[in-house]
């Protein structure tokens, strides 16, 4: 019997033993073509600068996805265009300009605006007169017989739903140039809503300017001085039905094919600058980690998947979508690795508890990668659903879908969706490191003896992604597929401390209708810091008051309250919060621990002091929250 049995327990030690020590030499070698000849920031470069923004429903998403399939062929993957879905209405952004044509002023000559996704243009330049919009009959009836071809300034006032029609309506009558609205002091965001259809295009043009420039151009209006504007604005709709594709390339597996790792990224993106950091930079590292790993000979065990979706900022529809179309595969994915928050780098993965000592053998690697840029796993007792990217789909379905947790000095909010999400936004030492993690963390996943762990996969979390990818607009609700309605509430956020209720549909936010997701996300995103929430609740309205977190754009030890990263421009940096520093009270209020310092800071006035100990002295900071 040991006679026998002896061999065949050396073969397999042998087999295991070979087994490990071919996955280290791919993972050197993974790190050599990673370090040496990275070429992440050129697939960047060509998707942000050579293609450009990459909207759902663009000419150039779709270039996009077949330039990414092309990518992932050349490096012997196979790989496809698959087909989610439509949108009724195409839309392409050219150029957009604008500018102050008298009086002359020089800091009016260049005007910075935006105008939203699936909105027209001017399609060449349109010059009028400045003029303000009314606020009450009194001044529509006073200001009507100026429309004509005028650049109206929109008070930004609530009229009332009826008097606002009748403003709109009297817009449309008189055929002014375009409305102007107020935008932020700095950031300009895109959105835009592209359920529309072929025969009702929208015809308003409708333009966000930055506030220092607004309230210029109404401040002259209001010296009596005539105002001049010209705006060329090249929007272009295409008559659907525009298909739409998630790409996918594989590397099979040799053991058991059936059996996969994702890895992915959105590849669309807003269309107010050329989405890089949103989410350019997940794309270019999913491209970057299939290249290494195919460079490096990788022959995994299981298969490892690179998806490309499309529609995620619309709400993850290209996610969704493949993962209605095949349920069957759900048993079989060990895990979804989602980059989609930024430049930052990857800097670890949150674990349950049974995937802890499995994850500390899987990403061992990565810790010794570069001293500078940890890696860390973090227990936690679910993973957290509702960050809003592609692995909440398979969350929910009960795969374990992760969103990698990133740091370091790139501030995501300042380019998230706004018209400075250029590729000079991107950090290239980032970018190089985090695709050797994305591809030996996939490796060392693909090659493990079974699928990870499902049990106590899912909690839902008090801020959880919502927090990590810097928004301080986090109303805290899942909805439905109207969009509107909600589904679920997350706890420990501004709609669970509000008393927002599941089933609730959501009518109103700060005053702004809301229709959809895509409105109601841009509501909440322009909502004051207290908000009133309308809502119809078993066929009544109902006003709920929420109060929105706020974030103060830097990253710490575990305490919550020793810095170790303060993101550039955040209200952080501006108030002098240096690493290292341990914040000790907010607005005088002494605080604990980082759920006692979110508290004082949401409860807080705009404007705090904030009591920091720095190398053993006591000293106060003015933070100045943006809301
Ligand atoms: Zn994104």
């Amino acid at each position: 019997m040991k006679l026998v049995l002896r061999p065949a327990l050396l073969l397999v030690a042998a087999v295991l033993f070979l087994g490990a020590r071919q996955e280290a030499s791919v993972v050197d070698k993974i790190i050599d073509e990673g370090r040496n000849r990275s070429e992440v920031m050129a697939h960047l470069d060509h998707l942000t600068n050579g293609i450009g923004p990459r909207l759902t429903s663009s000419d150039r998403l779709t270039r996009a996805g077949a330039w990414a399939r092309h990518q992932f062929e050349s490096w012997g993957l196979k790989s496809r265009l698959e087909q989610w879905g439509t949108y009724p209405v195409g839309f392409n952004r050219g150029p957009w300009s604008g500018s102050m044509v008298s009086p002359d002023e020089p800091e009016l000559k260049n005007l910075t605006f935006v105008t939203m996704s699936w909105t027209p243009g001017t399609n060449g330049p349109v010059e009028g007169a400045a003029v303000m919009g009314p606020a009450t009959e009194e001044e529509l009836t006073a200001v009507e017989p100026n429309l004509k071809g005028a650049w109206v300034l929109s008070p930004g006032v609530s009229t009332g739903r009826e008097l606002n029609e009748k403003i709109l309506a009297a817009y449309d009558k008189a055929g002014i140039a375009g409305l102007i609205r107020k935008g932020g002091a700095t950031l300009l965001l895109t959105g835009g809503n592209g359920r529309i259809a072929w025969d009702k295009l929208p015809k308003r043009v409708n333009i966000t300017m930055l506030s220092k420039q607004y309230d210029r151009i109404k401040d002259l209006i209001g010296e009596k001085k005539e105002v001049r504007l010209r705006f060329d604005i090249k929007n272009e709709f295409v008559k659907g039905p525009i298909p739409l594709y998630n790409v996918i390339a594989e590397i099979p597996g040799t053991e058991k094919p059936e059996e996969m790792v994702i890895v992915g990224g959105h590849l669309d993106s807003w269309d107010g600058a050329t989405g890089t950091t949103d989410n350019g930079t997940g794309s270019a590292t999913t491209l970057e980690a299939a290249r290494l790993l195919m460079k490096a000979g990788a022959k995994p065990k299981r298969t490892i998947r690179f998806m490309l979706w499309s529609g995620e900022e619309q709400g993850l529809l290209g996610s969704l979508a493949y993962i209605r179309k095949h349920p069957e595969e759900n048993d079989r994915i060990s895990a979804v690795l989602v980059h989609d928050g930024g430049t930052n780098y990857v800097s670890g993965i949150l674990a349950t508890s049974p995937m802890v000592p499995i994850f500390e053998k899987v990403f061992e690697p990565c810790m010794k990668l570069n001293a500078d840029l940890p890696f860390k796993i973090t227990e936690r007792a679910g993973l957290p659903l509702g960050i809003g990217s592609d692995h909440d789909g398979y969350l929910r379905a009960g795969v374990p879908g992760f969103f990698w947790s990133q740091a370091g000095k790139a501030n995501y909010q300042h380019t998230h969706h706004t018209q400075f999400d250029t590729f000079d936004a991107a950090i290239p030492e980032y970018q190089q490191h985090t695709s050797m993690v994305v591809a030996i963390g996939a490796l060392g996943i693909a090659n493990l003896d079974a699928l990870l762990p499902r049990e106590g996969l899912v909690v839902a979390r008090p801020g959880g992604g919502g927090a990590r990818r810097g928004s301080p607009r986090m109303l805290g609700v899942n909805t439905e597929e109207d969009g509107v309605t909600i589904s679920e509430i997350v706890e420990g956020t501004a709609a669970q401390r509000g008393g927002l209720k599941e089933g609730d549909k959501i009518l109103k936010v700060g005053g702004k209708d809301v229709t959809d997701n895509e409105s109601l996300r841009a509501a909440i995103r322009d909502a004051d810091h207290k908000s009133v929430v309308r809502v119809k609740r078993k066929d009544k309205e109902m006003d709920v008051n929420v109060t929105f977190d706020r974030t103060m754009g830097f990253e710490s030890e575990d305490d919550g309250l020793t810095v170790t990263n303060v993101s550039e421009n955040s209200p952080a940096a501006k108030a002098g919060l240096k690493a290292g520093d341990k914040i000790l009270k907010f607005d005088g209020k002494d605080v604990k621990d980082s759920e006692a310092l979110r508290a004082a800071m949401r409860d807080g006035p705009k404007k705090a002091t904030m009591r920091v100990l720095r190398a053993g002295k006591e000293s106060d900071l003015e933070v100045e929250f943006e809301r």
